[in-house]
């Protein structure tokens, strides 16, 4: 894993890889390079045994041209503020590729949650969300998910802010339970986008995805439900899957289900018995596969590794897995990548379903939700394509940005400069 590379740089390299086939004016261009706001506070939370601890902690909100800013938050010992300002730019542009109102926001905390007590995760928590309150809001910006993080944090946050502003504004955040607000399909919504485009991508190349051999690194939320969709929807093969503890491998490929039981009750994928033999992540990530999904955390392929990959299609569940020298070396070896931006909007398409919903206090079946998502994924998949092929683009990820691009810089050029 190419730990040094900063991945704030490699989203302002890949707005700068798709400007060349771009109409649009180096100086309008500039501003979506950079953050419009980042919020750095310092967290101090009493811990059970009464000592005080501090955390330091970001949101960075990226660029409100098409809606409020929309992103989640990690807690993360490797969180950076660079790293929380690229994550915010990637979701501006993710938001636009599947064509939802928002625009783009994330944050983090940089912590080991496995560290805390349940008790310590919640102070930090609310400490967290009474520092974003003013910053916050159903119209300005709304909160998620990411590593580490999930509905039980979602409803601290949303807690918090409903009671120092004494309302009640289920829409201040997404990604809740149930019964707090969250969407029917929230859960599964990231890994089902994630399937919807290797679906999409396999038919796209004329190849057949039942059969496919496919390896995921990465078996939190995101790479787990991929896995087990494909399995279970298109028949596909699951021959490697990792978490940071290392990878299995079985050739004749896993039941996924099963698997992911082992992992909840054991806490790590080792030492499963329907595994043929264990590797490390590199392993996986180099296996001769019909489809790769990287759906650990960014840079998890680097230009050099990226000459070892084996696999002919690379369907991205994380954020920001590969460096821009992998893109170039896969590029070259006519690896086709279906970007992050894309096959990743599953959960953010949902929250926005979540939103809409908690705007209007009526809820939707999980099938309507679904139904909704795929037609959503399957139209931003045609435009990504179409762009592809009009322009001559060098690879999807490209074909991406520029649609992106041109729907944020739509959405600046029509509302103007102020003041
Ligand atoms: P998660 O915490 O549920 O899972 C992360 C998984 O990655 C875990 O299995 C962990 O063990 C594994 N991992 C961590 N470091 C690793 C390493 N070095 N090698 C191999 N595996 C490693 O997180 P998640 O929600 O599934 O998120 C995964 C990725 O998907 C992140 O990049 C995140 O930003 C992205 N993502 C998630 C969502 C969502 O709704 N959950 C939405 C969009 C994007």
């Amino acid at each position: 894993m190419a730990d040094d590379a900063n991945p704030f740089e490699s989203l302002q390299e890949q707005i700068d890889d798709a400007s060349a086939y771009l109409d649009v004016a180096p100086d309008v261009l500039n501003r979506l390079k950079h953050p419009e706001r980042v919020l750095e506070t310092n967290l101090t939370v009493e811990m059970d045994d009464g000592s005080l601890e501090v955390f330091r902690a970001f949101r960075s909100q990226f660029n409100g041209d098409r809606g409020p800013y929309k992103g989640g938050i990690r807690y993360h010992p490797g969180v950076t503020r660079d790293e929380v300002k690229a994550l915010s730019g990637w979701m501006v542009y993710k938001c636009a590729v599947v064509d939802i109102p928002y625009g783009g926001g994330k944050g983090g905390i940089v912590v080991d949650p496995k560290a805390l007590s349940d008790g310590e995760l919640e102070r930090l928590t609310r400490s967290f969300a009474k520092e974003l309150r003013p910053i916050i809001g159903e119209n300005r910006d709304i909160p998620a998910p990411d590593v580490n993080t999930g509905q039980r944090e979602m409803n601290w946050i949303k807690d918090t802010y409903e009671t120092l502003e004494n309302t009640t504004a289920p829409g201040v955040i997404t990604g809740k339970a149930i019964d707090s607000g969250g969407s029917q399909g929230r859960v599964e919504a990231t890994g089902r986008s994630t399937m919807l485009t290797a679906r999409e991508a396999f038919d796209y190349l004329g190849r057949d995805l039942p059969g496919a051999s496919v390896a995921v690194q990465g078996f939190g939320n995101a790479g787990s439900v991929a896995a087990r969709l494909l399995q279970e929807d298109h028949d596909a093969t699951i021959v490697a899957v990792s978490d940071s503890s290392g990878a299995v491998f079985c050739p004749e490929g896993f039941d996924v289900a099963a698997l992911k039981e082992y992992k909840n009750e054991t806490g790590s994928l080792t030492g499963y018995d329907g595994a043929t033999r264990e590797m490390t992540n590199e392993d996986l990530l180099t296996l001769d596969v019909d489809l790769l999904i990287p759906a650990a955390l960014e840079n998890a392929i680097d230009g050099q590794l990226a000459h070892d990959v084996r696999a002919d299609v690379i369907v991205e569940a994380a954020n920001g897995p590969l460096t821009p020298d992998a893109d170039e070396v896969l590029t070259e070896k006519d690896v086709h990548v279906f970007p992050d931006i894309l096959a990743n909007a599953g959960g953010v398409t949902v929250s926005y379903f979540e939103w809409v919903q908690n705007r209007q206090r009526f809820y939707w079946t999980e099938e309507r939700v679904n139904e909704e998502l795929e037609r959503r994924i399957v139209e931003a998949f045609e435009a990504l394509v179409d762009a592809y092929e009009a322009k001559e683009l060098p690879n999807f990820r490209t074909a991406a940005y520029v649609v992106a691009i041109e729907r944020v810089v739509d959405a600046y050029l029509e509302g103007g400069t102020w003041p």
